[in-house]
């Protein structure tokens, strides 16, 4: 059996979005910078995305700017903001301690620049309150950015009480909703949201494509210098196919959404209950705040990476932390935020389902990870110090649930 259960990580491009892709990139080929008629119909069609991306997200057309992907969008929100506030004699940014690596490196080359980072605690359930966001904020904020779903654990902020928050206190509001758009039905206008990103990939549309969306009135910085694309604001020959399949597979996602969850609520109990049976395991992030398709659980006395290894030999693709960080043997920034300790975060697991994943696939799932952990532990000596007693143990054997 093969069970693709790394959603969170990557897609497959649906059928229905190659094949919208395919005569983009054989027909309508022109560039639509180019007044020829291939190159306006390639202009015409890559405005018409533009017009239905923005209707998913309840926004102007004039405010969707397309890039190359979430961390493209996520820099030029963060940098646009730094640079704006910066004018206004305001460096202060306000984050926090579990973003992607796309807002927390870019924040880190702001700080080398003299900005001033507030990154904040994550609660032990994988959520930041909106009371600490307006604790947080000063007379110098230039920004706050908060990511809508957490791509480790899943779990969903309070996004549209944050957004009033700052929306109230004259603070622009950035969030990554690279993991949300696809779980969760957003309207940038009743979410107080001034900036937002999301990235093709994540959501069954091709890799290298994403979109920033900027309210009327945010000014943005480049990050990508050149030709006058996208109103000036991000240069470069637009990835029309792309465009357009991240058009199709959003519209696709949007309306099959609450089906999707629906029946990913019900994968998701059966595999949560099924995993926490394996003694001294627990789910990270809170049990019901979180995106429907993702399972976290740590596991005591294991090493992810090598979980991940021999659940692949049986067929089933899943992540230990974030691909972006695996490979390395850093315990995951995500599991250390909400207070993992080091030995407990090495051992996680990340499940994100498909939308092709039925109960099988779970018990199939569920049965060789209990399998692995067991066959792991059995030579582990961090596993023997714990059952002789030297080390004392983490968690509980059992959690309830
Ligand atoms: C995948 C991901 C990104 C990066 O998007 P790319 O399109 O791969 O650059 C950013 N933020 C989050 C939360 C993600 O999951």
């Amino acid at each position: 059996m093969f069970v693709y259960a790394d959603n969170a990580a990557t897609t497959a491009v649906s059928k229905n979005v190659l094949d919208a892709m395919v005569p983009i990139y054989t027909e309508v080929y022109g560039n639509p910078s180019s007044l020829y008629s291939v190159g306006q119909k390639a202009k015409e069609i890559l405005e018409e995305s533009r017009e239905r991306i923005a209707k998913i997200l309840g926004a102007k057309p004039r405010e969707i700017y397309f890039t190359s992907g979430g961390s493209e969008a996520d820099n030029q929100a963060i940098v646009s903001a730094a640079r704006f506030g910066e004018k206004k004699g305001k460096k202060h940014i306000i984050s926090t301690k579990f973003e992607h690596h796309a807002v927390l490196h870019t924040l880190q080359a702001l700080e080398k620049e003299g900005f001033e980072v507030t990154l904040l605690d994550v609660h032990e359930n994988g959520v930041v309150t909106p009371e600490q966001v307006a604790d947080a904020i000063r007379e110098d904020t230039a920004l706050v950015t908060i990511m809508y779903a957490n791509n480790e654990i899943g779990t969903v902020q309070p996004i549209a009480e944050i957004g009033a928050i700052c929306k109230e206190k004259g603070v622009l509001f950035h969030t990554d909703a690279v993991q949300a758009v696809s779980h969760i039905h957003i309207n940038v206008v009743e979410q107080n949201i001034d900036m937002l990103s999301i990235s093709a990939h994540k959501f069954h549309g091709p890799k290298g494509v994403g979109v920033l969306y900027a309210r009327g009135g945010v000014a943005l910085t480049n990050i990508i210098n050149g030709g006058a694309q996208e109103r000036g604001k991000r240069a470069g020959t637009e990835n029309l196919a792309g465009i357009v399949g991240m058009t199709v597979a959003l519209e696709d996602a949007v309306e099959h959404m609450d089906e999707n969850n629906a029946k990913f609520e019900k994968l998701q109990d059966r595999l949560i209950e099924g995993l926490s049976k394996i003694p001294y395991s627990e789910l990270n992030g809170d049990r019901h705040q979180r995106v429907k398709s993702n399972v976290n659980f740590c596991f005591e006395g294991i090493e992810g990476e090598s979980l991940l290894l021999l659940l692949d030999d049986k067929g089933i693709a899943v992540s230990s932390g974030s691909a972006c960080t695996s490979g390395s043997l850093d315990p995951s920034h995500v599991l250390l935020a909400i207070g993992r300790p080091h030995e407990v975060a090495h051992g996680s697991l990340r499940i994100s389902l498909g939308e092709d994943a039925d109960e099988e696939q779970v018990d199939y799932i569920i049965k060789s990870v209990t399998e692995v952990v067991e066959y792991l532990r059995s030579f582990s000596p961090f596993w023997g110090d714990l059952t002789t007693g030297k080390r004392p143990h983490v968690f509980l054997e059992h959690k309830a649930v």
